[in-house]
């Protein structure tokens, strides 16, 4: 009998989020109830952030963010290209130009050398970047205190995409806590490391922007007198002070995600043994395991192998259906932001971030998620042997 496929990721649900989301499917408020609140201060809490504000997905709490800091038509919006599209659509729903800084070719995380590099180029044409997105690749903190250092430099904003780090930290402290940022974003689409289903939160120090993207997460909308332009008309008043947006979060979401929040640890722990048990047992292939930063530990949301393929005769093509005829789900995390057509149509050429399309060709994600066993490892590990002509 041929053996279930191994998805690359996989949600961790137990009796416990289940019964969450259904004590919330039985209580008055199915939105804008108290599960919100509660899942917002799980989250902050466990970052060690001031403020937590629950949106509908992760897109939504980077694009707010951005509109927050009040990115715009003529600024300039700044990413990897080796990230989700979202991180980069972010700044283009603002109206704003979107421009890349090629990665790191160990970790994979946008280069501190490249940006600052790119920025002095930038200071001359006029053209500096407003906001800066750096994503942690794979759940790998970038080198957050040297891209803060640039950023009081040359006064840009910092949005951390945290889509792949709950979990992880960098220095010693937990990702998420906004120590070298303005905020992070986090996702809880089921494949990351906690979920609500679909789900985003952006974790913040910054009372301001917590307010604003609040506020815009609400259709713009305030119910808090001292906001108000004029007096109150009374107790049923409200007033749109900027175009927002409905991108809240349903009880029910937030009701899982609070649950998912008690597993944390537990999940983190085991992300991380896999990874260790991975990098132990295809040691020995003719691949190998991205550059681990001794200054984090990666919250481990995908565990990446890059083919060394001049070592083997198969392309990465055939690999990766090798593997997938095998039974093992593997993905591809991710074809260069700028390679999309409609960022060409932007302009953007191959060749323009070496590294990232280097990356993207010998590239392979394989599966990753807490309740694999060890006996899913030494599967992997056999596919691998024969996928590569072992
Ligand atoms: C998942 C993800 C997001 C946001 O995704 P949503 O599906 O909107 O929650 C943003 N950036 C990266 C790098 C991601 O992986």
């Amino acid at each position: 009998m041929a053996e279930e496929t191994l998805p690359y990721g996989r949600q961790s649900l137990d009796d416990e989020d289940i019964q969450a989301v259904v004590d919330v499917l039985k209580s008055e408020n199915l939105t804008q109830g108290p599960a919100i609140g509660r899942f917002e201060k799980a989250v902050s809490e466990w970052c060690g952030a001031k403020h937590g504000i629950a949106m509908a997905n992760g897109t939504a709490t980077l694009h707010l963010a951005a509109k927050a800091m009040g990115l715009k038509h003529g600024d300039w919006l700044w990413t990897s290209p080796i990230t989700f599209v979202a991180s980069a659509n972010a700044g283009r729903y603002c109206g704003a130009s979107v421009d890349f800084v090629d990665v790191d070719p160990g970790t994979i995380n946008l280069c501190p050398e490249r940006l600052a590099a790119k920025l002095e180029i930038a200071e001359k044409e006029g053209k500096l970047p407003k906001i800066v997105v750096p994503v942690h690749f794979a759940g790998q903190s970038c080198d957050m205190e040297r891209i803060h250092a640039l950023s009081q430099k040359y006064g840009f904003r910092i949005i951390e995409d945290g889509a792949h780090a709950l979990g992880g930290n960098y220095q010693g402290e937990r990702i998420g806590n906004c120590r070298w940022s303005d905020v992070v974003s986090h996702s809880f689409h089921p494949v990351k490391i906690v979920t609500s289903g679909e789900g985003g939160m952006i974790t913040t120090n910054d009372d301001e922007l917590a307010w604003h993207i609040g506020m815009l997460r609400m259709h713009g909308i305030t119910r808090d007198a001292d906001r108000m332009i004029g007096e109150s008309d009374g107790p049923w008043y409200y007033q749109q002070l900027e175009l927002g947006y409905n991108f809240r979060m349903t009880d029910l979401q937030a009701a899982l995600g609070a649950s998912q929040m008690n597993k944390l640890d537990a999940f983190a722990t085991r992300r991380r043994e896999i990874a260790n048990l991975y990098d132990q047992a295809l040691a020995e292939l003719p691949l190998r395991p991205l550059a681990r930063d001794p200054k984090g530990i990666s919250g481990w949301h995908l565990y990446m192998i890059r083919l060394n393929l001049k070592e083997i005769t198969r392309t990465r093509r055939q690999v990766f259906e090798s593997l997938r005829a095998q039974g093992i789900g593997v993905n591809v995390h991710y074809i260069p932001v700028h390679l999309q057509p409609d960022y060409m149509k932007l302009g953007f050429k191959a060749g323009m971030f070496p590294e990232a399309e280097r990356y993207y060709e010998e590239c392979i994600t394989l599966p990753m998620f807490p309740a694999m066993t060890n006996e899913d490892i030494v599967r992997v590990r056999k596919a691998l042997v024969v996928a590569t002509g072992g």
